[in-house]
C-alpha cells in the first residue's frame, strides 16, 4: 500500500493563513499580465475552478514561465514565519507501519515549495517520495486530473489503485482519486476557518466530501489513527 498526502493545507492547518499571503501574489501576478484588479480576480477564480491550479490556466492561456510564477507566488511565502515543526504529527508519521505503508507526498506544488515546507515540518525524513507539479513541462498535469494521479502511481510503482490511501484538502481533488478506485480517500476538512481560494476569501464551513459515497471526511489527522488502524504501529 501507498499512502498520499497532500502538503498544503493538509499537513499545516488553513489557520495559518497561508493561502491568504498565496492568493495576493498570484492576484499581483495576473495584475502584472496586463489585467486590471476585477478582470485579475474573475480569472484567477476561473482557472481556479476550472483547473484546480491558476498556473494551469495560466500557462494553457498565456505565455508565461511557469518557474517565474512559481518564484514569484509561491518562492516569496513567509513560510517560515507561519509555519512551524509539529511533534504530534511527525509523531503520527513515525507511527506509520513501514512494514505496511509506504509513505508519498502528492502536491500541487513544485518541487521547490513542496520541500521547504517539508523540511520546515521536519518531515523530510519520513517521505519515501514526492510527486510535484513540474513546471518545468509546458503541459504539465496536476490534481485533480487523471493522467497526474496515474503518474503518481507510475511513480511510486504501484500498479493497484485499491492499495492507494490518500488525503487531501480538496474535495475536488479526492473525488477524483475516488473516481479512479484509489482504495481509501480521506478529505480533510478543518471548519471555521477563512481561506482564500482561487483568490477569493471564502469559510470551510459546508462543502464537506461527507455526502460522496467512499469518501471519509477528517478535521484533524489524528483522526486517521481511528480510521486506518491497520497502517499504524500498534
Ligand atoms: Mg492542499
Amino acid at each position: 500500500m501507498v499512502i498520499w498526502f497532500d502538503i498544503d493545507n493538509t499537513l499545516y492547518s488553513a489557520s495559518t493563513k497561508i493561502s491568504h499571503a498565496m492568493g495576493e501574489r498570484i492576484h499581483a501576478y495576473f495584475v502584472s499580465l496586463g489585467l486590471d484588479e476585477d478582470e485579475a480576480s474573475e480569472l484567477h477564480h476561473k482557472y481556479y475552478k476550472q483547473y484546480g491550479l491558476a498556473l494551469r490556466g495560466l500557462t494553457r492561456h498565456h505565455s508565461i514561465d511557469p518557474l517565474d510564477f512559481d518564484q514569484k507566488c509561491d518562492g516569496t511565502l513567509p513560510l517560515e514565519e507561519c509555519i512551524k515543526p509539529d511533534l504530534k504529527l511527525r509523531k503520527l508519521f513515525e507511527d506509520l507501519d513501514r512494514t505496511k505503508v509506504r509513505v508519498w507526498a502528492l502536491t500541487n506544488a513544485y518541487k521547490n515549495h513542496a520541500n521547504r515546507v517539508l523540511k520546515i515540518l521536519n518531515l523530510q525524513d519520513q517521505i519515501e517520495g514526492l510527486v510535484y507539479c513540474d513546471y518545468e513541462q509546458p503541459h504539465f498535469t496536476c490534481k485533480p486530473e487523471p493522467e497526474y494521479y496515474h503518474n503518481a502511481m507510475r511513480i511510486a510503482n504501484i500498479s493497484d489503485a485499491s492499495k492507494c490511501l490518500f488525503i487531501d484538502d480538496s474535495k475536488i481533488n479526492v473525488i477524483a482519486a475516488k473516481k479512479l478506485g484509489w482504495g481509501r480517500c480521506a478529505h480533510f476538512h478543518e471548519t471555521g476557518l477563512d481561506v482564500v481560494e482561487g483568490g477569493r476569501q471564502t469559510t470551510l464551513d459546508g462543502d464537506s466530501a461527507a455526502d460522496v459515497e467512499g469518501i471519509a471526511v477528517v478535521k484533524d489527522l489524528e483522526e486517521l489513527r481511528t480510521m486506518w488502524p491497520d497502517i499504524f504501529i500498534s
